[in-house]
């Protein structure tokens, strides 16, 4: 049960939505948006949410996009996890998605809510950080389109009032070879201890982690270490260990020694896979 009381809005445009959050937001609401739900009300029967009032986004059309426009796929923040997996439009982010919860919880959760969750992991971004994606996001100032690198760093970076609209990534990611490997403390459904998506692009491969520090990242260094062929792949994924960004997690799902383990493991398999045998 939720022990609080809390308006519902399910506005039909853009601008309802945002005219909303700023009435209510001055009205002392603490308005939250609501796409899939499936963490505020989880979260808020802990009391670890709290909100005067939510403003469902699914009742604007253009959060419900799915499909290829020119030279991108778009895709609606409000788009569950299952409809965007059996798209099967970015193999890559299917397969990502199709890793997170289980089926059930998969149909209310949606992009939108994923990548703003507060629970640690959004893995449904490590494709995105790969894919140099795109996000639309509506706020008081209108429809403004900005780089996944700018808009999530370590969690979505939104200003009072706003909201992601779509993601959008260009058509020609949605091909490359890839490598994507959830590792759980058991069972086919949890946590990540880690997870790693890695992307060929041309003779790169680039690298994205959810599960082994506080946030999900791409980094610049650890890449270029990864991609330092002349070197044995053992050495490269040393140097790539000890250029990680922030502290290793240490918690109920794993200590940071065995993250580091299970981190190397994945980062041979990534060789073999991206680079097949074109590796000393
Ligand atoms: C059983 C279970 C297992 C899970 N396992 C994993 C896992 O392994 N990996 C993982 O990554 N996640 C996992 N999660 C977390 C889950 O992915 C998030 O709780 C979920 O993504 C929330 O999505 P939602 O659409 O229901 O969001 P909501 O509950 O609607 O919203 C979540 C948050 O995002 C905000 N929000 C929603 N949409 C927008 C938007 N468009 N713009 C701005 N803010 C917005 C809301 O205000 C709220 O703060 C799990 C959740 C459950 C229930």
């Amino acid at each position: 049960m939720i022990s609080f009381d809390f308006e519902y809005y399910r506005p039909g445009t853009v601008e309802e939505a945002v005219a909303l959050h700023r009435s209510l937001r001055e009205k002392g609401k603490r308005p939250r948006y609501y796409s899939g739900g499936t963490e505020i009300t989880t979260l808020g029967r802990l009391n670890q949410v709290q909100t005067g009032a939510v403003i469902d986004l699914k009742g604007i059309t253009d959060c419900h996009t799915l499909q290829l426009e020119k030279q991108h796929v778009v895709m609606g923040t409000c788009v569950s996890l299952n409809k965007l997996k059996q798209s099967q439009l970015f193999p890559l982010l299917s397969q990502a998605i199709s890793e997170v919860a289980d089926h059930t919880a998969r149909t209310n959760i949606t992009l939108g809510g994923n990548l703003c969750s507060q629970i640690i992991y959004r893995e449904s971004v490590l494709p995105l950080l790969l894919s140099d994606s795109q996000v639309r996001i509506a706020g008081e100032g209108g429809i403004k389109e900005i780089s996944i690198h700018a808009a999530f760093q370590k969690e979505m970076q939104l200003s009072e009032g706003e909201f992601i609209l779509q993601v959008l990534t260009e058509q020609t990611y949605l091909t490359h070879p890839f490598y994507h490997r959830k590792r759980r403390k058991q069972g086919s459904v949890g946590y990540p201890v880690v997870t790693v998506s890695a992307m060929k692009v041309g003779e790169q491969v680039r690298l994205a982690f959810s599960g082994l520090c506080a946030f999900p990242f791409r980094n610049e260094q650890m890449e270029q270490a990864f991609n330092q062929r002349k070197l044995p792949l053992e050495e490269r994924i040393t140097q790539v260990i000890g250029l990680l960004p922030s502290e290793v997690l240490e918690d109920s799902e794993g200590s940071a020694g065995f993250r580091r383990f299970v981190l190397h493991q994945a980062l041979l398999d990534v060789g073999a896979v991206l680079e097949g045998g074109d590796h000393v």
